[in-house]
């Protein structure tokens, strides 16, 4: 008989693990805490590592049309723009790892992830928010906010980073993990190419780094659309949400001496959101009997590598293929916990890094943390 697999979390990584362990003969039942699936976040960028894998569940060809292929990754100054370096991306990814690099949009993606799911028979249960589990030798009880609870044989806690899993599996193992702010916020927003001068944006990864702050801005939706994060250090912050306004005369006035790109992109800015960035050290483990983590209920990362969706999305594949592989079930999920922890810890210490590479005072400062991270540095001034 096969087993059943419950998932918290109906995000990037609750939906890629469902739809991997479905085409692998699994049951699965997913929790969602939202009432819909509607339309939040703004951009993702989607490296090889990732698309191999979205490649080998046949999501990609499902979002062709809504993804976007940058040619090259360019890092500038922040007035000048002169580039300090710049890596291909595009064919050349194709050539070195079979696989794209795509900018997506967060909720194409999901949506897209869903149908699949739906098409495998994948049971979702939206508006069912995960409170807590309990579990026996045999099973896994699970405790909903909805008063419903389910038994399953696998418990996977792919609720993000305020993970209620996450926390019963710590109080299990009698340890805790604290998210750390990191004294930086993050405002993001999207704006309609059409509302832009023709080809103001260049069909990269478009990066400008200054004293204290960084822009990242990239096409989406075929082109259609731009996506934009601009990065701030700042000592204040309280909440940890993706949903949370913010007030655009206010962005663009804090980038008011920035390259006049970055300026016509915020002018052209209706609405934006703000979002405290914090950071937590790696957990020791992830696996509490037949339960284990998944994504950001395990590894948040700063988004400065753009690997946040990616590591969830690989950690989806590695557990499918544990689970497949080693028939007792606490076995595969220790296999799967010693493939992935090295990995994405390592991920997040060199995200922090960059955090710093960004934020450098001077150029010389950048130059030499870029020299320590391996990068070209032709075209490096002040
Ligand atoms: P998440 O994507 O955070 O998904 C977790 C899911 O679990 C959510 O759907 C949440 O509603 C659900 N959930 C939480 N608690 C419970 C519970 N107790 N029971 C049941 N369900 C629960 N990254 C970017 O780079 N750009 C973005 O624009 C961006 N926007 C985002 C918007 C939102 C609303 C969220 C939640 C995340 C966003 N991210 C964004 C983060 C990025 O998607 C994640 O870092 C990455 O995809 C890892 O995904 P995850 O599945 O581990 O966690």
């Amino acid at each position: 008989m096969s087993k059943r697999v419950a998932i918290a979390g109906a995000g990037i990584g609750g939906l890629c693990s469902a739809l991997a362990l479905a085409k692998r003969g699994f049951k699965v039942s997913v929790f969602e805490q939202a009432a819909e699936i509607k339309e939040v976040g703004a951009g993702l960028q989607l490296s090889p590592n990732a698309m191999q894998v979205l490649n080998a569940l046949d999501i990609s060809a499902l979002l062709q049309s809504k993804a976007f292929c940058p040619q090259q990754a360019v890092m500038r100054h922040y007035q000048h723009g002169k580039p300090y370096f710049s890596v291909p991306l595009g064919k050349t990814c194709e050539q070195r790892y079979g696989a794209t690099y795509w900018h997506i949009h967060r909720a194409d993606l999901q949506q897209a992830l869903y149908q699949a799911c739906s098409d495998n028979k994948v049971d979702i249960q939206l508006d069912s928010q995960i409170l807590t589990y309990q579990q026996s030798v045999e099973q896994v009880s699970l405790q909903l906010a909805n008063q419903q609870a389910f038994e399953c044989d696998i418990l996977i806690g792919a609720d993000g980073i305020h993970s209620k899993v996450q926390a019963t599996l710590l109080a299990n193992l009698s340890l805790t993990s604290t998210a750390k702010f990191t004294g930086q916020v993050a405002w993001r927003g999207t704006v309609k190419t059409k509302d832009l001068p023709p080809n103001l944006v260049e069909p990269n990864a478009n990066l400008w780094v200054g004293p204290g702050k960084h822009f990242v801005c990239y096409y989406l939706r075929g082109g259609e659309e731009i996506n934009f994060v601009a990065v701030e250090e700042r000592s204040d912050w309280k909440q940890e949400s993706w949903s949370q306004q913010g007030d655009v005369t206010q962005l663009r006035d804090l980038f008011k001496d920035w390259h006049p790109q970055v300026q016509e992109i915020l002018a052209a800015a209706k609405q934006c959101f703000i979002w405290a960035l914090f950071d937590r050290d790696p957990l020791s483990t992830w696996v509490d009997g037949n339960v284990a983590l998944l994504g950001d209920a395990c590894h948040p990362m700063l988004p400065f590598l753009a690997q946040g969706a990616a590591m969830a999305i690989e950690d989806a594949y590695v557990l499918a293929a544990m689970l497949n592989k080693h028939s007792e079930s606490q076995t595969a999920l220790k296999h799967y916990q010693d493939a992935r922890l090295p990995r994405t810890a390592q991920i997040q210490f060199n995200a922090r890094q960059n955090a710093r590479l960004y934020h450098m005072k001077t150029s010389l400062e950048r130059a030499k943390l870029g020299i320590l991270a391996g990068l070209s540095t032709s075209g490096l001034s002040d």
